[in-house]
């Protein structure tokens, strides 16, 4: 059967075109491998990805060795887990085995990683910075900055060459995103990495939004430091551990503020003063979360098995849909694509305005529909290895739904959560 796409399939989208779609779609078969209650349209996966159907197993295994095996448990499998999971997302960004290390909160791996990243560059002081990263990542560039005494510059990504190029002997971190958490807009690693360069300064990236969702090529790219989430795209579940990146070429240089025994070169010598070991492996702090590391590694591997490139290539088709949808069924219904059209501008969700966003999306998950709301953007992420074009068209009708009867404006999707 051919493959079927919106630019092949000349068809208004509708459910019938969906289904099409679907019946195409060689990723279809990966959604069974997702535990996605029935009546749930999963749209929220850039936020917590669901569930893979090999996870409690997975868990329940390293729990039994816990309960088993006790501290054996570690020489068995899990001192090495941080450094196997971490050669594992390694692949998904590009990296060559022995550069990437999981293990901690991605608000640890930025802090330990912006401090690092300064120390490589001692003679200058400025960190030039997205103004639209993500909170964490700006609060704790901010503190590292006061902790070291740095400047940092802090604007749109569209200035940032400008605002490297003004500080150019100075500059040294050019810290950003891979794609903006609210718009979905996706950054140009290998243009932004070559401009913080020509500056002579170190580009780090925080892939949260990138990894999972587009490939990469951190090491083809040049990309010196790089920190990721893997609760999002990786499917790694509530809290479960970031990871770093540390090109090759600097580890054995590499400074880290956080010197915990774990990066000991002979962790077990219990020596009064820090080594570094050699390697990554000094990239590591204390001791992980293990059931977390474990889950995540299960989580993994569907992923790896339905291939970056064909998920990348699933997500882009769903995208289009999406929009090809929103601009059949939402005319005049007061939301505004804020999403570039430009699938090569994408990451992984897309984002509408509306000024009632909240309002709209409590009514949307009364319905099933899982997005979420950041500010008046509502996003839906449209992860291709597990989202089907049904879902989207279910998605776009039930918006069009609630906006066209005024649902949402029900007292009832007046409150406000916690998290949405
Ligand atoms: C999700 C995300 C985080 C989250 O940080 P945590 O420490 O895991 O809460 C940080 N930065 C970016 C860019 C993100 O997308």
């Amino acid at each position: 059967m051919p493959k079927g796409t919106l630019r092949e399939v000349k068809m208004e989208p509708s459910r019938e075109m969906a289904d099409r779609l679907d019946t195409v779609d060689e990723l279809a078969p990966f959604r069974k491998e997702f535990n996605l209650p029935a009546g749930v349209v999963p749209l929220n996966g850039n936020s917590l990805g669901p569930l893979p159907a090999a996870v409690p197993g997975a868990v329940a295994e390293a729990v039994r060795q816990w309960g088993e095996r006790l501290t054996r448990a570690w020489n068995e499998d899990w001192w090495h887990a941080p450094a196997r999971v971490g050669d594992r997302i390694g692949r998904l960004i590009g990296a060559a085995p022995g550069q990437t290390m999981a293990g901690d909160s991605t608000s640890v791996q930025i802090f330990n990683a912006v401090v690092a990243a300064a120390r490589l560059r001692p003679d200058r002081r400025v960190v030039v910075a997205d103004a639209g990263n993500f909170p964490t990542d700006r609060y704790l560039t901010a503190s590292a900055a006061r902790l070291l005494g740095l400047e940092v510059v802090e604007v749109p990504m569209g200035d940032l060459p400008d605002a490297v190029d003004r500080h150019r002997d100075e500059v040294a971190v050019v810290f950003c995103p891979a794609a903006d958490y609210r718009t979905g807009e996706l950054w140009d690693v290998p243009a932004v990495t070559r401009v913080a360069h020509e500056a002579g300064a170190v580009a780090l990236w925080d892939l949260s939004h990138g990894a999972g969702a587009v490939p990469l090529w951190v090491d083809d790219d040049g990309v010196d430091l790089a920190v990721g989430c893997t609760y999002k795209y990786l499917s790694g579940g509530p809290g479960s551990p970031a990871y770093g990146y540390v090109a090759a070429r600097h580890q054995d240089r590499l400074d880290l503020p956080l010197t915990g025994w774990h990066g000991h070169a002979r962790p077990f010598d219990m020596a009064g003063v820090f080594e570094p070991a050699p390697g990554v492996a000094r990239a590591r702090i204390g001791t992980p979360p293990v059931l977390s590391l474990l889950a995540l590694e299960a989580a993994l591997e569907p992923l790896e098995r339905a291939g970056i490139e064909a998920v990348r290539a699933k997500t882009v088709r769903l995208g289009d849909f999406f929009l090809g949808c929103a601009d059949r069924l939402l005319d005049g219904l007061g939301f505004e694509v804020v999403t570039p059209r430009d699938p090569r501008r994408r990451g992984g969700h897309l984002a509408l305005r509306h000024p009632e966003a909240a309002a709209v999306m409590a009514a949307l998950k009364d319905r099933g529909v899982l997005g979420d709301v950041r500010g008046d953007l509502l996003r839906f992420c449209v992860n291709g290895l597990y989202v089907s074009f049904g879902d989207v068209h279910d998605a776009v009708t039930a918006l069009r739904e609630v906006a066209a009867t005024d649902e949402y404006r029900s007292p009832r999707f007046r409150r406000r959560e916690v998290v949405t």
